[in-house]
């Protein structure tokens, strides 16, 4: 008998963490390393979060479990949240407080799927999706996109990939790897031929606030009020709010789903820390002019990094919209020499990066396009321009 059980077994690590962990390895070794691997904003949290976690960690109140659901100020807080932020008016008991959005993933996929049911969605994806799918018993169905069309996909592409089997559509704008925002237009077209199609939507809304040159994230249930039956919002603090470390996002629904993801959570980890809860409602309900400024930094540096970028011969590169990546093309680079080396693969490429040139980029391999890279920029603005211009020696030279 295998001692690892299938399912678990077929679950590969998550690239973006092992490149993480192998570009702090060398800088432990006392490397340069300019990480461009971060899924995570450089800045601390906004002071008066960290103050109400200070104020809840001496409140013997939240010394104690809460719902596994979360706690009851919380879920009214996401409940009126995601009525102003993605115009969809929903009841507490529709919201669910997770470990981070990646348990409202993992659990949206746990409660909707059962073995064989095909989620399709747009690649480039990010790297937990099909993980979350499949450990979940689905089929995961990947719709390619390209640069040329800003990595949107069509609703003619989608279609395409429908079949009999095609239970819900996993959708992110800005989407995690390329930055892409989906105009209000495209997303009401996409989101009324889900409905048409009786389709359910996953829509991952983690960097709603994180658009620039006047983009909006429009929210799909929020465009389309046909498909809020069968629609599952994912969300979080981690982007918005600068919160990776404090593990809190939730999911929104409709009941009955809700519920049963609630049971599962129930015996699963519970509820999400308690102090760590209270943080996330300071958040929530809290001053929005911390965002604007950290949107304002992203924005600059979005700015550096395209103009970096767009210098380099055989780099093409899209101008995303939102989160914090810019997903350029090294397609015509590979066959190159790159540091001494016949580069054949944006996966070589970045290990040749990493090991000459001390900077670490993601490789398209991870989200399911090879020839393609992920930059985060979320870093310093010195360490984004000494990164870049490594990337442009190498390339160069
Ligand atoms: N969705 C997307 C598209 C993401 O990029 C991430 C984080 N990388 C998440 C969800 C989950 O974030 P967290 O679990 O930290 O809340």
């Amino acid at each position: 008998m295998a001692r690892i059980s299938a399912r678990i077994g077929a679950i590969e690590e998550s690239a973006t963490l092992a490149l993480e962990a192998k570009a702090k390895a060398l800088r432990a070794a006392g490397e340069d390393v300019v990480g461009f691997g971060a899924g995570e904003p450089d800045f601390p949290t906004p002071a008066h979060i960290v103050a109400a976690a200070q104020a809840a960690c001496a409140n013997p109140r939240f010394h104690k479990y809460t719902p596994a659901s979360g706690l009851p100020e919380l879920r009214e807080a996401i409940a009126v949240k995601t009525g102003r932020d993605s115009g969809v008016e929903v009841k507490p008991a529709q919201t669910l407080v997770t470990n981070g959005g990646k348990q409202a993933i993992y659990n949206a996929f746990q409660a909707l799927l059962d073995p064989g049911d095909e989620v399709i969605c747009p690649a480039p994806w990010w790297v937990t999706y099909p993980e979350a799918v499949r450990v979940a018993g689905g089929v995961f169905v990947e719709v390619p996109t390209t640069a040329e069309t800003g990595y949107l996909a069509s609703v003619e592409a989608l279609e395409a990939a429908r079949t009999p089997r095609t239970k819900v559509l996993l959708f992110v704008s800005p989407s995690n790897p390329t930055g892409a925002v989906y105009p209000r237009d495209q997303v009401e077209a996409i989101g009324t031929w889900a409905a048409g199609n009786g389709l359910w939507v996953l829509t991952d809304e983690i960097y709603e606030h994180l658009v620039y040159d006047g983009a909006v994230a429009a929210s799909m249930p929020g465009v389309v009020p046909e498909i809020r039956d069968r629609c599952v919002i994912v969300n979080g603090v981690a982007k918005t709010f600068a919160m990776t470390g404090w593990r809190v996002g939730w999911m929104v629904g409709p009941a009955d789903i809700v519920k049963g993801a609630i049971n599962l959570q129930s015996h699963s980890t519970s509820n999400v820390n308690n102090v760590a809860q209270a943080a996330a409602l300071a958040a929530l309900t809290g001053d929005m002019e911390c965002v604007e400024e950290m949107r304002q930094a992203f924005d600059r540096r979005r700015r550096t990094a395209l103009k970096l970028l767009g210098d380099m011969d055989g780099v093409v590169c899209p101008e995303p919209k939102g989160a914090f990546y810019v997903y350029p093309s090294f397609e015509r680079v590979l066959g190159h020499r790159v540091g001494g080396v016949t580069v054949n693969s944006t996966a070589q490429l970045c290990g040749v990066l990493l090991e000459k040139y001390k900077v670490a980029m993601v490789p398209g391999e991870a989200f399911g396009t090879p020839g393609y890279a992920r930059v985060s920029y979320a870093l310093g603005d010195d360490a984004l321009v000494k990164g870049l211009t490594r990337i442009g020696d190498a390339l160069a030279g």
